[in-house]
């Protein structure tokens, strides 16, 4: 940490970053068995911020285990839902507390701004423990009316039991570190299921200070294991024969080796993969509302969303006003680091991401398009880039058809006569979309013909806990949040009786 970074953060998290930090396993924090560690470094200055424990296939084997004892002996399988209930709860209540610390932490070791971190991804990760506490005494099976024509005469007593998948391991991506962690964890305790979550190797600190926090609410050991690490970590977790479940967040790319690994013992698979989001505008939506909203789309997290809106489709008569009013708005947005309450854009996570970015932004302006503003690394230290408004693009552009993952937006126009759904459909991902206008019938009848799991009306990002999320086409498999996940986190079984 640098000294002004020093000077921001709370005691807690100062002492929470001195030292090496260990892996979760079986209720005990623990070297890795291979005593190495890893660095993890703050994104707005690219200097070191913590040593972390290595988590390799045989930490992934221990936890495993751990895992599959807590599921298998208990005490964990036998506790009553409410018990479960009362746990996840408190652990949505120890996040509340402690929110300005993760926001802290976040922010160090993402790149996302403090005050975002703490209000937004750590807010809302609390409520997700929260509503999931509620869905443990809520899982049920029915009673089936069965017909039996094969044993005509019998008398019949035919029910369903939801029962949880088992073991599962959780592996997400370091946009959204504690949320997208708490998406995974809180259904899939809900519904009694043991885990093992391997955070990013970029941004693992979040993670193993929720283990501190289960470790407080009182979990049994092996319920929740957490173990830092890299590819391969995540690569042994997804082929080990003794899990039951991959919940997967990341690139669409790492999702089928997923499937690949996970062919050996059949586990269960969900993906929330990558997109290419459109976000439609029709000269009739309300033009200030659209113009803040399109910038939200791109520019939220620094274009580091999975849903990020970065084709956006502009209606023919209004596009030169719109993109003009876009890029207006993108130049002004405050750059700087997290921990600077004035910081609207904060670096992206990596050296890695800063290289991918630029590259993208070298293709896209070699190929022809044009920067309404941006285009380029903003300055030398750490990994920031300016907020970039492509114009000028065609269709088979990389910068048209990629996921970025960075503060970039490629903008083309369109004409309503021409329908606009061919087009946004025109994608090998379908995870958001966004309609902007002022004539329900329209808005409506593009949402339905929009290949996305989810559309968003006159606003975006417009996500809650109870809406589920996920994929149409290469942007995953099953849905996350609502009572759509607590689905993929059990298994039904049929009981049949004869009376
Ligand atoms: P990624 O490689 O897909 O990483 C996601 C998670 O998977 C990380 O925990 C990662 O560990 C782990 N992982 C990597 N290789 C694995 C393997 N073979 N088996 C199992 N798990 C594995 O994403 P990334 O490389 O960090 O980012 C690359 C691109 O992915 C981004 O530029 C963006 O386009 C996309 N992305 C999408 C999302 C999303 O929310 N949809 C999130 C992040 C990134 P390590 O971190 O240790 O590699
Ligand atoms: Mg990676």
């Amino acid at each position: 940490m640098t000294g002004v970074a020093e000077q921001s953060v709370s005691a807690k998290v100062r002492d929470f970053l001195a030292g090496t930090k260990l892996l979760y396993i079986d209720g005990r924090f623990v070297d890795a068995a291979s005593g190495r560690t890893f660095v993890t470094y703050d994104p707005a200055t690219g200097e070191h911020l913590a040593d972390v424990a290595h988590g390799e296939a045989a930490d992934i084997d221990r936890a495993v285990r751990a895992a599959r004892r807590a599921f298998d002996e208990g005490p964990w399988a036998s506790m009553k839902p409410n018990e479960r209930e009362r746990l996840i709860w408190r652990v949505g209540d120890l996040l509340t507390e402690r929110a300005a610390d993760f926001g802290q932490l976040e922010a160090l070791d993402n790149g996302k701004s403090a005050a975002i971190a703490s209000a937004v991804d750590t807010a809302w990760a609390a409520d997700v423990f929260r509503y999931y506490a509620g869905w443990a005494t809520k899982i049920e099976g029915s009673t089936v009316n069965v017909s039996m024509p094969f044993a005509p005469g019998g008398q019949f007593h035919a029910y369903t039991l939801r029962e949880p998948v088992g073991v599962c391991g959780l592996i997400v991506p370091w946009n959204f570190p504690l949320l997208m962690a708490s998406w995974k964890l809180a259904p899939a305790l809900a519904a009694g299921n043991t885990v093992i979550l391997k955070p990013a190797e970029q941004t693992p600190l979040t993670a193993l200070m929720l283990a501190e926090i289960f470790e407080e609410a009182g979990f049994p050991p092996g319920v929740v294991n957490v173990v830092p690490g890299f590819g391969d970590a995540g690569a042994a977790l997804s082929a080990h024969e003794d899990v039951d479940k991959i919940a997967f967040t990341g690139s669409t790319e790492v999702g089928k080796k997923i499937v690949d690994a996970a062919r050996g013992n059949l586990k269960k698979v969900t993906l929330e993969l990558g997109g290419k989001s459109p976000n439609i505008v029709f000269a009739d939506a309300d033009f200030d509302a659209a113009v803040q909203g399109s910038l939200n789309a791109w520019l939220f997290n620094h274009g580091q969303c999975c849903v990020a809106g970065t084709r956006l489709y502009v209606e023919n008569t209004i596009f030169e006003r719109f993109t003009q009013a876009v890029a207006e708005a993108a130049s002004k947005v405050k750059i700087g680091p997290g921990l600077d309450p004035t910081t609207e854009l904060g670096p992206l996570v990596s050296q890695e991401q800063l290289d991918r970015v630029t590259g993208y932004l070298r293709d896209g302006l070699a190929d022809g398009a044009r920067a309404l503003t941006g285009g380029r690394r903003w300055g030398e230290t750490g990994y920031f880039v300016e907020p970039t408004v492509l114009v000028d693009v065609k269709p088979e552009f990389s910068v048209v058809r990629e996921e970025i993952f960075g503060p970039v937006v490629a903008a083309m126009p369109f004409d309503a006569d021409d329908g606009i759904v061919t087009a946004a459909n025109s994608s090998i991902y379908g995870l958001a979309a966004g309609i902007w206008t002022r004539d329900i019938s329209k808005a409506h009848c593009t949402a339905r013909l929009l290949k996305a799991g989810s559309v968003w009306i006159n606003q975006y990002n417009g996500f809650d806990t109870a809406m589920p999320f996920g994929g149409y086409k290469q942007s995953g498999w099953g849905r996350e949040l609502g009572g759509a996940a607590i689905d993929l986190y059990t298994q039904t079984k049929a009981v049949n009786v004869a009376l």
